[in-house]
């Protein structure tokens, strides 16, 4: 076991020596070994250690059982199944200690009192929906983790300058109406009230569905929470990617959730007949995509910080075989750990995406559709992760969250910062979503280490 002090950041590997800090009188829960093994452990231990992730994953499993679909997991924003795994999460909540309730929009909100009364919490939490056809881990680990721990500490009767409050939000993931965040934009006060009126697909208004989970629309207000209540917001989450498992490390420090641009490009050229049209006399809107995608590739795969591009969308048209494409629509996904790297890259691109439509004489027409800034999570919550893991006898390892979060949403009022978990192959938003038992386990143990050693960001440590 080699456990590794933290020296320096950015993205990639950080560190390097071999003094091992111990920041909590708790001895490290598991030994992990370069190669990510638990290493051998008393057999008394070994049972004790593994509580926090069986109880983790019994509960991931119960979840996981509350699905709209009997053979598939699908739980979206206020549905009758939302409602059922609200109560079931309200239940968990009280049994750890806390006093819970549904928020005006749905989320679930426990609080464990501080020593003092009323003191500003630390916020812990994730969401409680799912995409459609989801995993079992996407959101419902960060809330379930963050309740176990909260359990752990009034098991043992422990009582923190600060109040701990656990979040489950009702809507990341954006899959009825269209909005991502709901949950956490309500709780961070920048709720957009025009979404009360869109509708799902079957014509069902936001605003009514509200009412029909219990709900009051004319009072979604009431679930936002001042800067002052809060402390920091800290979530864990399933790093959905495979970098972690390649480092062959259980846990990894998020150092920012990247921004994304989207665009929608559009080339057009001339239709013509696939027999009769010499090639050099031709507009072919197609080939002129296919050659833009194979430049944004190209453009992302030689950079070194992170960028990532994707055309995931395309439609050619009039789209039959002996026909030269007239027409071609293709979205632009790029996303960066810096606003900066992002911007720049897609002007770069967008550059390239001019120059080929030119050179080619196909119209180009090209809209941005979304744009979301990068969050950084804060400097002062990384190091502050980065001990617990090192705590733990794990090697600190940081990157960024390409994914998106409630992070996002929550850094309008507070410091924000994230524990990513290994998940298998790095798949998510599909059903083979896997997280072992073990770094469930470890996930927990880093995240109650972080908590039973927080300490406020420094002008508000007279806040407690
Ligand atoms: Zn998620």
């Amino acid at each position: 076991m080699l456990a590794t002090r933290l020296l320096g950041r950015g993205r990639g590997v950080i560190f390097a020596g071999t003094e091992l800090v111990s920041i909590n009188e708790r001895p490290p829960a598991a030994a992990v070994s370069r190669d990510g093994k638990l290493a051998e452990m008393g057999a008394a231990n070994a049972v004790q250690d593994a509580s926090l992730g069986e109880e983790i994953v019994r509960r991931i499993n119960e979840l996981g059982a509350i699905s709209e679909d009997p053979d598939k997991l699908t739980r979206i924003y206020l549905s009758k199944e939302l409602r059922t795994a609200a109560d079931l999460i309200l239940v968990w909540m009280r049994e750890a200690g806390m006093s819970a309730h549904l928020d005006a929009i749905g989320n679930v909100c426990g609080r464990f009192e501080a020593e003092r009364p009323g003191a500003p919490c630390l916020m812990l939490g994730s969401h409680y929906d799912t995409v459609r056809d989801a995993g079992k881990w996407d959101g419902p680990l960060g809330v379930i983790t963050a309740i176990s721990c909260v359990a752990d500490l009034n098991r043992r009767g422990k009582r923190l300058p600060f109040a701990i409050e656990v979040v489950g939000f009702a809507d990341e993931e954006g899959v009825r109406f269209a909005s991502t965040l709901l949950g956490s934009r309500a709780v961070a006060g920048t709720f957009d009230e025009s979404v009360l009126n869109t509708r799902d697909r079957d014509g069902v208004s936001m605003r009514e569905a509200l009412v029909q989970f219990g709900l009051d629309p004319d009072h979604i207000g009431a679930a936002a929470r001042a800067r002052r209540e809060l402390l920091a917001y800290i979530e864990l989450h399933i790093e959905q990617g495979p970098v972690l498992e390649a480092q062959n490390l259980p846990v990894g420090v998020v150092t920012a959730i990247a921004g994304a641009t989207r665009l929608a490009a559009r080339l057009t050229g001339m239709a013509g007949h696939a027999g009769t049209v010499p090639m050099a006399l031709r507009r072919d809107a197609l080939a002129g995509a296919a050659e833009c995608i194979g430049a944004i590739e190209q453009f992302c795969r030689t950079d070194e910080s992170g960028l990532v591009g994707t055309v995931g969308y395309i439609q050619a048209r009039p789209g039959a075989t002996n026909v030269i494409p007239g027409e071609v629509s293709f979205t632009i996904d790029m996303r960066a750990p810096t606003d900066m790297h992002r911007k720049r890259a897609v002007a770069d691109i967008v550059r390239q995406i001019e120059a080929i439509a030119k050179r080619r004489q196909l119209a180009l027409q090209l809209d941005v559709t979304h744009e979301n800034r990068t969050a950084p999570c804060a400097p002062w919550l990384r190091d502050q992760i980065a001990r617990a893991i090192d705590g733990e006898g794990l090697s600190v390892f940081e990157l960024p969250s390409g994914a998106g979060h409630d992070g996002m949403a929550m850094i309008d009022i507070a410091d924000v910062g994230m524990i990513f978990v290994r998940c298998r192959g790095g798949v998510s938003h599909h059903p083979d979503e896997h997280v072992e038992l073990m770094d469930a386990d470890l996930g927990a143990r880093v995240l109650l280490r972080v908590i039973e050693n927080f300490r406020p960001r420094e002008d508000r440590a007279g806040a407690i």
